[in-house]
């Protein structure tokens, strides 16, 4: 079968594998219609999350039609429609029974890598890299499903795949985000970062009943999708001084949640934004923190900041004052997907929401490499991309 497979620093190719089986009685083998890049593919791409292996196949964000299942496989048949999860879990430690489905003690077999870093590890996910797990990813023509009961959602057949295939990752992700903020009749909510994550998050915020979304980028297409299709207040970060600006916008308050949704490759202008350039280049540092800083300085007082944007290690220039004394909360952390895919889905059949606006590039899997520079580079446009898998 065809697969994307890292081979290094900016280096994707698409090649040739074995298909995988069923290993486990939990697992299901599913047969990928469609897959997507997910920003998060992108810190694969430039090397900035250890412990992957040349080989590895990528993909997180898939579909498809189950081929075969393990004897212990109770809630699927050959032949079910479905969306996966990015994380994968086993339905059955204390974390899954409270829905945190992306903290799963059980679904990471390369646990100790990750506790090494940080303690204690979070759940495995496909096709990002050892330390979570060393899965195959989904952006190949089959892949491999664990606890195949716990993670597919099983989808109507007359939805489409791109109405569905965003379950699996970046619309829980946006929603996550703006549940996370806890948001109050009248609130106003900051997002940074207008990548897919940021829309979802945008889209979710309102759906959550937020009074205005304020959302910032530097990407034209990207700020002017927020405006159209999101419904948001949108500033560029290169033509406006962004805590001030968002200081005036809500009568000298502050945002009353702020998210940040752009995570660890945060661009920017400012000192400390070219200072993380190269303390992350010198190895001082993993993350650059700029936008995250930028929103901890922005939130009004006693406000939420909600980071979906993943973060892999140290951050410098933290201003953990700033956040102690006006009070902030935060909340973070990989999506629980199971968690909020069957409401989403509903969202999605209701026509509460149209998921495919954000999609930008519509390809098969032997343009991958293309897809990836050019998503990294935000250039042609290119917001989100989707390849159908069995299309040659
Ligand atoms: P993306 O790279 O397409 O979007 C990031 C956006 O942030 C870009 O449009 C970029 O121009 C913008 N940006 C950069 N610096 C900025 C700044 N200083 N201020 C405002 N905007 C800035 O990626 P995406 O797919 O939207 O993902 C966003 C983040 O969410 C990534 O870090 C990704 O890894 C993460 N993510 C997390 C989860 C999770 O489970 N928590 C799931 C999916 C993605
Ligand atoms: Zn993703």
């Amino acid at each position: 079968m065809k697969a994307v497979r890292w081979h290094g620093k900016r280096d994707v190719r698409v090649e040739s594998v074995a298909e995988p089986q069923v290993v486990n009685p939990r697992d299901a083998v599913v047969e990928v219609t469609s897959t997507a890049i997910c920003g998060s593919d992108l810190h694969l791409y430039n090397a900035l999350i250890p412990t992957m292996k040349k080989g590895d196949i990528l993909g997180h964000e898939f579909m498809g039609r189950v081929v075969d299942i393990g004897s212990n496989v109770e809630r699927l048949r050959v032949g079910d429609r479905v969306v996966v999860p990015f994380n994968i879990s086993c339905g059955n430690c204390q974390y899954c029974a409270r829905q945190e489905f992306s903290l799963c003690d059980n679904s990471n077999p390369n646990a100790w890598m990750v506790e090494k870093l940080a303690g204690f590890s979070c759940a495995g996910m496909f096709g990002y890299s050892h330390m979570f797990g060393g899965y195959a990813g989904g952006q190949a023509q089959y892949v491999r499903v664990p606890y195949a009961d716990v993670g597919p959602l099983k989808l109507p057949d007359d939805l489409s795949d791109e109405r569905a295939l965003f379950l699996s990752d970046i619309f829980p992700t946006g929603f996550m985000a703006a549940e996370n903020c806890d948001i109050k009749p009248g609130d106003v909510v900051a997002v940074w970062g207008c990548g897919p994550v940021g829309q979802f998050a945008i889209q979710s915020a309102f759906m959550l009943g937020a009074q205005g979304v304020i959302a910032i980028d530097r990407v034209p297409e990207r700020l002017d999708m927020a405006r159209k299709y999101s419904r948001a207040e949108v500033l560029n970060y290169q033509d406006v001084d962004v805590v001030n600006t968002l200081k005036e916008m809500t009568g000298g308050r502050g945002p009353d949640a702020c998210i940040d949704a752009v995570g660890m490759e945060s661009h920017g202008t400012t000192i400390d934004a070219m200072y993380d350039q190269a303390a992350q280049k010198m190895k001082l540092e993993t993350d650059r923190s700029h936008a995250l800083r930028e929103a901890i300085s922005a939130c009004g007082k006693g406000g939420t900041i909600s980071i979906p944007g993943v973060y892999s290690g140290i951050l410098d220039k933290f201003p953990l004052g700033v956040a102690f004394t006006k009070g902030l909360k935060f909340r973070m952390g990989q999506t629980h997907c199971q968690k909020y895919m069957p409401r989403l889905l509903e969202a999605i059949t209701s026509e509460q929401i149209d998921p495919t606006f954000i999609i930008t590039d519509r390809i098969t899997l032997d343009d991958a490499p293309e897809a990836y520079a050019a998503f990294t580079a935000k250039k042609d446009g290119c917001v989100k991309v989707v390849m159908q898998a069995q299309a040659a």
